[in-house]
């Protein structure tokens, strides 16, 4: 390891002040991804600002028809929480899906949504159920947070405080993990919204990260019903291709998970 500074902070003003003064800063939450990329060096920021202890991004609330996640609530926290099981199974169910136990326990929903991996599960249930990503300045509705992978439209040394779900009327997850690491080799997330809106959000497949599968979107519309996606596919072309499956593979498995995430509902 290389010299890097580390601090611990207790408020998002500390935090936001702690970065503006660090040469190259990184805010680190769970550490999951963050700490395995420093040790490959594929990242080697001069200061680490913890945002995981903030009190005030932690616990899952209420807020009328929105459930409001703070930003460092870890996934084993998401998955296990009353409010969110009752009003949004499908996003605690998600959060029992990702990776192990070591991971879930110390992973958080800001870092995940805040990394965008490709493969992570988060974000399809982000897009699929329009939440909005709250950070220390503005609100990101879901649909301009994602811009490609590992990208967003967070500034630099902008601090994702929280995600405000939508209840929906009723949504569903459907994964198909990679045996070794446990990420998302497809994850579809259907979404029928309370003003009857249809979303579809597909992750781990896409060359640009997650993104909505607008013709099943208005396939569904018309009737939610497995059959309605029949004779729809996704372009191979735009899939991710890697050691792990073809873009053949993925979008085959594409239509799979979300005629289960249909069956699902
Ligand atoms: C073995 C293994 C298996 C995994 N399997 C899965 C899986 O199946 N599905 C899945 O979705 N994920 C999986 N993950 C990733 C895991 O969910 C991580 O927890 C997540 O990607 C990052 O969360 P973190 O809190 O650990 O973030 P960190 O690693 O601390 O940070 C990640 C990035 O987000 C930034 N960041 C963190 N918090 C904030 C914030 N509040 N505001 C702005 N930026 C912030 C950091 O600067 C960094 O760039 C796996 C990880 C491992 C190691």
């Amino acid at each position: 390891m290389y010299d890097v500074s580390y601090a611990r902070v207790n408020a998002v003003p500390a935090a936001v002040d702690a970065f503006s003064k660090g040469d190259d800063p990184k805010y680190i939450a769970g550490g999951q991804t963050l700490i395995p990329t420093m040790k490959a060096r594929l990242a080697a920021p001069s200061e680490l600002v913890d945002v995981s202890r903030i009190e005030d991004l932690i616990g899952i609330c209420e807020d009328g028809d929105v459930v409001i996640v703070g930003a460092s609530t870890t996934h084993a926290a998401v998955n296990a929480d009353a409010l969110m099981n009752q009003r949004i199974p499908s996003v605690s169910a998600l959060a029992g899906q990702i990776g192990d136990p070591m991971v879930r326990h110390r992973g958080t929903m800001g870092g995940s949504v805040a990394n965008n991996d490709p493969s992570a599960d988060y974000p399809a249930a982000v897009l699929a159920l329009g939440a909005t990503v709250r950070t220390d300045r503005r609100d990101i509705l879901a649909d301009d947070f994602f811009v490609d992978m590992f990208e967003t439209a967070l500034e630099e040394d902008e601090l994702v405080t929280a995600i405000a779900f939508p209840v929906p009327k009723r949504a569903a997850y459907a994964k198909f993990p990679n045996p070794a690491s446990r990420y998302a080799m497809v994850g579809v997330m259907v979404a029928e919204l309370a003003d009857g809106a249809i979303r579809v959000a597909v992750t781990g497949a896409g060359s640009s990260g997650v993104f909505r599968w607008t013709a099943a979107e208005k396939a569904l519309a018309g009737s939610m019903d497995a059959q309605a996606l029949d004779g729809l596919s996704v372009d191979a072309d735009d899939m991710l291709e890697d050691l792990h499956g073809s873009g053949e593979y993925r979008a085959h498995l594409i239509s799979v998970m979300t005629r289960r995430a249909v069956l699902a509902l």
